[in-house]
Parts: structure tokens; C-alpha cells; sequence
């Protein structure tokens, strides 16, 4: 043929190239072919799913070089043009080769090929079922009467769910002929919920119902709420309402938690609360769990969707509103492979789709409350807690006046007396688990270290076992130095140890250790939990785990066992979650009717962070925390992008930056500076040699337009080849 070129497909594929690849498109559907579907293309030998992302009329490749794609996986796009706007500029923007980001945003069988849409039933009583069946059907139509039971029972009934309860399609067939129970799709069930509704729940104080109001104003429209309410405010309830106006417009609401968060007891709130069909997106999912939540979520069967982090690529069919809870929490930033920010690539979604988001926390990020700062009108303040409950007291407790028996100052120790005799619950708060950071020789000055890693060795004495909490290595624990064969002895303190200390003193009050080693059995923490619910707990040990989300309502007292991990750190991020970790946990006490305490042991009682949080809460921290920041010239003031290297040999991580550092000042962008590079503080992990390079620039513009031309000769110099290196736009983390 002459004239009219074949089309050729620019498509992205799930490989770590910072590239698109071509393909000639057969002439027997290159009319259907457009952005977001998936095709089948050669790919080497093989054949491999890959989605359409541009058409175009020419290639740099040689026709004749050109493959042809196979076929067309689908009939509509699987990621419709906002979604793929979204995943191309996340792409860009954190520098990450685009067929990987599409893939993220994919579920494993649809990477594979595995069709968009599964017509999925759901079995449904009819009027008559509902009000006959039971007493029309015989006694011995033992399995006809469980399956109306069972569809009595609750509200929406999958297919898949009923199965699994042992209802057979059989019996589900034999019903439907006698007009008891009629067969609907996923999407039909949804669309006849009564979804705009939210059932029971406390009326709204003012603050919440103002909050609510500007929000609802703003649904159809882009905006940025910052919703700050101490913990315990009832933020849970703002959500809750404005997601019902949200179901009400016939929209869908993204609701992205952190990690701990996405607790049973918040999805059984949402269930609760919402007759509307809910699914639930997050890594514990199978394969299976997560195609079937997509595709709900892309249908739009889905009326909310909550979801950690990779929940932010969601599909939506008619996006409403995104929810970002708990937004300062770490967990909401990815630390690996794609490193991303869900929260900030939430307001680029709102943004995009025109939709209004909710940044809600008790602890804002210093970026989120300086953006509210320069938004008038964006920030929605719940000052005090609902249900008239009163505000903790904070205490330091000074350790250098005091002194401590392993770990725990006398007055708290007489503080902990007081509360249990008042028959309330302690808890006591040591971001460190293990029994000991320290396996010392008092003779000679030996301590146990890490062979792979600039660390010490920590003491299980659970597993009778020294363990790295770098790299995970494991070495059985000495009991004589091994240079002088002195007694060696476990210094400091972690959560087993403080777990035997308290045992010891207070062996009358049952006592829960909750951190990542107790709790390592699925369904444990909820067990726990639930006993401490039912006051059988009386004495709380534990680390981050117990910072968020749960509710204790008999807790009186809350003890900050070493505050002092965070103040003094290379990272200029450290006070800030020093002072989230101190505030979050403080909100555990005397949520009900008791007014809490709270105890921070400290040997720097005059430490400035410390004072602002006393004296003035959270507000008076960030704000002397921004203006530290400003003076410093970090981020919010700044833009920053982190090139990290490693390798086994030593030299090699420097060699590379100092390469990569030349290039960038030969590609200089005015208003860029670099730093570095220089070793990581903790320079060796797991083996491997770190360093990094820090480039900064006043705003995104120079800094995305460095990183642009940079990162593209970095993959071709020589030195790359020798280590693994990875770009973090807007790290959260400096190691
Ligand atoms: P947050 O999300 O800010 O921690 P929640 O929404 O979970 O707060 O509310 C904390 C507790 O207070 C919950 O038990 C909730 O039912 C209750 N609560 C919330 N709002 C009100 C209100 N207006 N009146 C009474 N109780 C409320
Ligand atoms: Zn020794
Ligand atoms: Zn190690």
C-alpha cells in the first residue's frame, strides 16, 4: 500500500526503561485502538501486556524494523484518560520509568492479560423471598432454607461470599425458579443501594458541621482541605458525612489510611455506617482479592474505596472525593522502587479530576500546615475533642533528677500506681522493641556489632537471639566477651525488657506487650485489643504500633519512655515525627469521660522542641518548627531530590556521584545547588556501601528540569554499572 503509513502505537511496558516502545498497529484494528487499552506485543520472544498510551504517524524506528502489536486485550481502556494523565505525570515527576508506574497501578492479572471486566452475580431475595420463603418452603429443603437465611442475614450478598459459606449455585438456582431470589450484576446491586445515608452516629458538634459544609460547598470543584482535630475529635465523622454527600451526587470516595490504620475496626465503621457497596484495597490482598476490588472500583460498583498508599491509582469511574487519613504518616510515602508520595499525588488527582480532598490529621505535616498557611480558608480545625472528653495534661519527667530503674523514673512508677489503684489502664510507649539496643563487655568495652551493617547488634530474649534491625541477621547471644571472656551484659532498654521490669513491680496487673514480634500471628493485635477493650489489660507495652488509630478509652495514663531518640538526628525531619509520635500517642489517653495524663521521660527536660510542645501543644511546635526550616532553608521552603548509590566495594557509591556530580554542573540549572556527595549516616547496611548526593533548588521548576536532562546520562555513565542507584523526589527520609 502506498500513502496512508500503518498507525503505530507508542506503548508502555512493565520493564525499568525510561522509555516507550513502537509497534505498527494491523490494519484490521487500528480503528478501535486508542490511549489506556491493553494490547498484546512481541516483546523478544515473548509476548507481554502492555497498555496504549499514544497513537502516532511516525516512529524514529525504521518501518521496517517496526513489529506488529498482536491484539487488543480490551474493548474500552483499561485506565481512562485521567487515570493515565495521573500515572504519566507521577512518571515525571518522581523520575521513574513510566511502564513501571503503569504496572503499579494494574493488579497482577491484568498485567497477565486477564479480562477488564467479570461479570460477577450477586443473588438477591425478592419480595416474596423475603417475606414468604421461609415459611413456604419445607423443613427438609434444609439447604434452600440456609441459603434464604444466610441472604436474610445481610444486606449485599456476593456470589463468591454465599459460595464460601457453603450455600451451593444449586439451591440459589432452584430458589430463583420458585420467584424467591432473582440474580443481579455487581453494578445493578450498587446502583440500587440507598447510598446517600449515613446511619446512626453522634450529631455533629459545630466545628464538625462546619467542616462538613465547606466541604459539601466545594464537592464539584477542586480544593484542599487541611482538617486538623486533635485526636479524637471526631475527624472519622467529618469523613463520614461528607462522603455521604459525596454517594448522594451518585459519586464515588477514595479514602487512602495508613498502613496500620486500615484496621477491622475503621472498614466495620464504614460498613456500618454506609449501605453502600465498600471494597477495601491494600498489599495483604491475594491476587484474586485485588482484581475483583479494581474492577469494582472501576466500574463504579464500588461506591467507596479505601485503601493504603497504592490506592491513590485506583480507578474510579466518577470520582467525588479523596479522603488522605492520618496525612503525616510515613507509611503514605513508598521507600522503594517507585518512590512516591500518595498524599501529594492525591491533591495532583483532586486537582486533575476537579474534585475537592480532605488532608485530615491530629498531627499535620509541617508541609500540609504551611500550605494551609498560604490557602486562606483551607484549614478546617476541630479544636477539642467530641463527646466533652478533656484534653491530656503533658509532664516531662526529668532523668537526670530522677533516677530510673531499667528504664522507668519513681514518679512514674508512683504515677502507674495511682492509675491502677483507680482501676484505670497504663500505657507506656519505647519505639524500640527487643530487650536490649546493647550487648556491652563492662570489662574491656566490647559490644556486639553487626558484621553487615554500622550498627549494634540488638538482644532478643524471646528468641534467645541477637538481631540486626538493618539487614535481619541473627547470632546467638554470648555470654562471655569475646576478647576478654568477661561477663557481658544487655545496656538499655526495649519493650521485652520494660515488659519484665513492670512484670516484676506490678505482677498483679495483667500486662500486653504489642509490637512487631508479639504480634506477628494474624488476628493477635485484634485479640489484644480486645482484651484491653474489656479491661482485662491493665498495663500497656509498646511501640508505633500503639501510636495510631486505636481507641483506649480506660487509659488514664500514657508514658513516653525515651523521648530523647528523636532530638538529636542528622535528619531534619526527625524533630517533626518526634513531636507527631509524642502528640499521637499522648491521644490515647482519657479519650472518654477521664482526663488523661501524660508522662515524657527526657535527660533534656529544656530541650526547645520539648517546651513548645508543652507549653503551647502541636500548633506551637510546628510553628517554631517552620521557622527553623525556613531560616534552614529545608522543605516546605525548598524542593529537594536525593540521588542514593550502593555497592559491596566501598569506593564505588562516591565514584559514581562525584561522576554524577559533574554532569549535573555541566548541565547546570540556575537555582540548583548540589550537596555531596557524602556517605549515608549509617554508612553500610546489609553488606552494601551508601552514599548520597542532595540537590536543592528554591522551587520544583529548576530542580524537575535538572533532574530531566540528568537523569537520562546517568544511566549511560560507565560508573552506574558498578552500583545500584535510585532518584527520591521529595525524599522523606535523608539515609
Ligand atoms: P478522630 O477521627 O478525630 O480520632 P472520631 O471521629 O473517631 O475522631 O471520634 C472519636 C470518638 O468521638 C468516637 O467514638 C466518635 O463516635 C465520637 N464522636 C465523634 N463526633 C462526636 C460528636 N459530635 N458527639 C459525640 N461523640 C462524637
Ligand atoms: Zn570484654
Ligand atoms: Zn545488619
Amino acid at each position: 500500500m502506498t500513502g496512508s503509513s500503518p498507525a503505530i502505537i507508542a506503548v508502555a511496558l512493565d520493564a525499568p526503561l525510561r522509555r516507550l516502545f513502537d509497534y505498527c498497529v494491523p490494519a484490521d484494528w487500528a480503528a478501535q485502538v486508542q490511549p489506556g487499552l491493553r494490547v498484546w506485543v512481541p516483546f523478544g520472544r515473548r509476548r507481554i501486556v502492555g497498555v496504549v498510551m499514544e497513537i502516532r504517524r511516525h516512529s524514529d524506528v525504521p518501518t521496517a524494523k517496526l513489529r506488529y502489536a498482536q491484539s487488543l486485550i480490551d474493548a474500552e481502556p483499561a485506565l481512562d484518560a485521567g487515570l493515565l494523565d495521573l500515572l504519566r505525570w507521577a512518571a515525571d515527576y518522581y523520575r521513574h520509568p513510566l511502564g513501571e508506574v503503569i504496572a503499579a497501578a494494574l493488579p497482577g492479572p491484568l498485567r497477565q492479560g486477564a479480562p477488564l471486566d467479570v461479570v460477577e452475580t450477586c443473588w438477591r431475595l425478592t419480595p416474596m423471598g423475603r417475606s414468604q420463603a421461609l415459611t413456604e418452603l419445607p423443613t427438609r429443603a434444609k439447604r434452600m432454607r440456609a441459603a434464604i437465611e444466610a441472604l436474610l442475614d445481610g444486606a449485599d450478598h456476593m456470589d463468591e461470599a454465599l459460595l464460601a459459606a457453603g450455600i451451593t449455585r444449586e439451591s440459589l438456582r432452584k430458589l430463583r425458579e420458585r420467584g424467591y431470589v432473582e440474580d443481579v450484576t455487581r453494578t445493578q446491586l450498587a446502583a440500587a443501594s440507598t447510598a446517600g445515608e449515613v446511619h446512626g452516629g453522634p450529631s455533629l458538634n459545630d466545628a464538625q458541621a462546619t467542616a462538613v459544609e465547606r466541604i459539601r460547598g466545594s464537592l464539584g470543584t477542586f480544593a484542599t482541605w487541611l482538617l486538623h482535630g486533635v485526636t479524637g475529635s471526631g475527624k472519622t465523622e467529618v469523613y463520614l458525612h461528607a462522603i455521604a454527600s459525596v454517594l448522594e451526587r451518585g459519586e464515588q470516595a477514595l479514602v487512602l489510611v495508613p498502613e496500620i490504620g486500615l484496621t477491622p475496626q475503621l472498614i466495620a465503621r464504614f460498613r456500618e455506617r454506609f449501605d453502600a457497596p465498600i471494597v477495601i484495597l491494600h498489599s495483604g490482598l491475594s491476587d484474586g482479592e485485588r482484581a475483583t476490588a479494581w474492577r469494582e472500583a472501576r466500574s463504579g460498583a464500588a461506591r467507596i474505596v479505601i485503601g493504603t498508599r497504592s490506592a491513590i491509582f485506583a480507578p474510579l469511574a466518577r470520582p467525588g472525593l479523596i479522603v488522605v487519613d492520618e496525612e503525616h504518616d510515613s507509611s503514605l510515602k513508598q521507600q522503594d522502587g517507585f518512590r512516591y508520595s500518595a498524599r501529594d499525588l492525591a491533591i495532583v488527582r483532586a486537582q486533575r479530576a476537579q474534585i475537592p480532598v480532605i488532608l485530615g490529621s491530629a498531627t499535620p505535616s509541617l508541609e500540609s500546615l504551611n500550605r494551609a498557611h498560604h490557602q486562606t480558608g483551607s484549614l478546617l480545625a476541630l479544636p477539642h475533642r467530641a463527646a466533652d472528653a478533656k484534653p491530656p495534661r503533658l509532664a516531662l519527667i526529668d532523668l537526670r533528677a530522677h533516677a530510673a530503674a531499667q528504664g522507668i523514673a519513681t514518679p512514674t512508677l508512683m504515677a502507674m500506681q495511682r492509675h491502677l489503684d483507680a482501676g484505670r489502664q497504663v500505657l507506656l510507649f519505647l519505639n524500640r522493641r527487643g530487650y536490649a539496643p546493647v550487648l556491652f563487655c563492662p570489662q574491656c568495652g566490647w559490644s556486639a556489632h553487626c558484621k553487615r551493617c554500622d550498627a549494634n547488634l540488638t538482644v532478643h530474649r524471646n528468641s534467645i537471639a541477637l538481631l540486626c534491625h538493618h539487614c535481619g541477621v541473627q547470632q546467638t547471644v554470648a555470654t562471655a566477651c569475646p576478647t576478654c571472656a568477661a561477663e557481658v551484659k544487655p545496656v538499655g532498654q526495649g519493650t521485652e525488657r520494660i515488659e519484665e521490669t513492670v512484670g516484676r513491680i506490678f505482677p498483679n496487673s495483667p500486662l500486653a506487650r504489642i509490637d512487631r514480634d508479639s504480634m506477628r500471628r494474624k488476628g493477635e493485635l485484634e485479640a489484644t485489643l480486645a482484651q484491653v477493650d474489656r479491661n482485662e489489660i491493665r498495663i500497656l507495652v509498646g511501640t508505633q504500633m500503639l501510636t495510631k488509630g486505636h481507641h483506649f478509652p480506660n487509659v488514664t495514663l500514657v508514658v513516653v519512655l525515651n523521648a530523647d531518640q528523636g532530638l538529636f538526628s542528622t535528619d531534619f525531619r526527625a524533630s517533626e515525627r518526634l513531636a507527631q509520635t509524642i502528640v499521637q500517642v499522648a491521644g490515647r489517653a482519657g479519650r472518654a469521660e477521664q482526663p488523661g495524663e501524660v508522662l515524657i521521660q527526657t535527660e533534656y527536660p529544656e530541650h526547645p522542641l520539648l517546651t513548645l510542645l508543652l507549653r503551647g501543644g502541636y500548633e506551637a511546635f510546628a510553628e517554631g518548627a517552620l521557622k527553623e526550616r525556613e531560616k534552614a532553608g529545608w522543605p516546605p521552603f525548598s524542593r529537594i531530590a536525593l540521588l542514593r548509590a550502593e555497592a559491596t566495594q566501598a569506593a564505588e557509591p562516591l565514584q559514581f556521584l562525584r561522576a554524577a556530580s559533574a554532569v549535573a554542573r555541566e548541565h547546570a540549572v540556575r537555582g540548583v545547588s548540589l550537596w555531596g556527595p557524602a556517605p549515608a549516616p549509617m554508612e553500610r547496611r546489609a553488606g552494601r556501601h551508601r552514599a548520597q548526593l542532595l540537590l536543592q533548588a528554591a522551587t520544583h521548576g529548576p530542580l524537575q528540569r535538572l533532574l530531566s536532562r540528568w537523569i537520562p546520562l546517568l544511566e549511560t555513565l560507565p560508573e552506574a554499572r558498578k552500583v545500584r542507584w535510585s532518584i527520591d523526589v521529595d525524599p522523606s527520609e535523608m539515609f
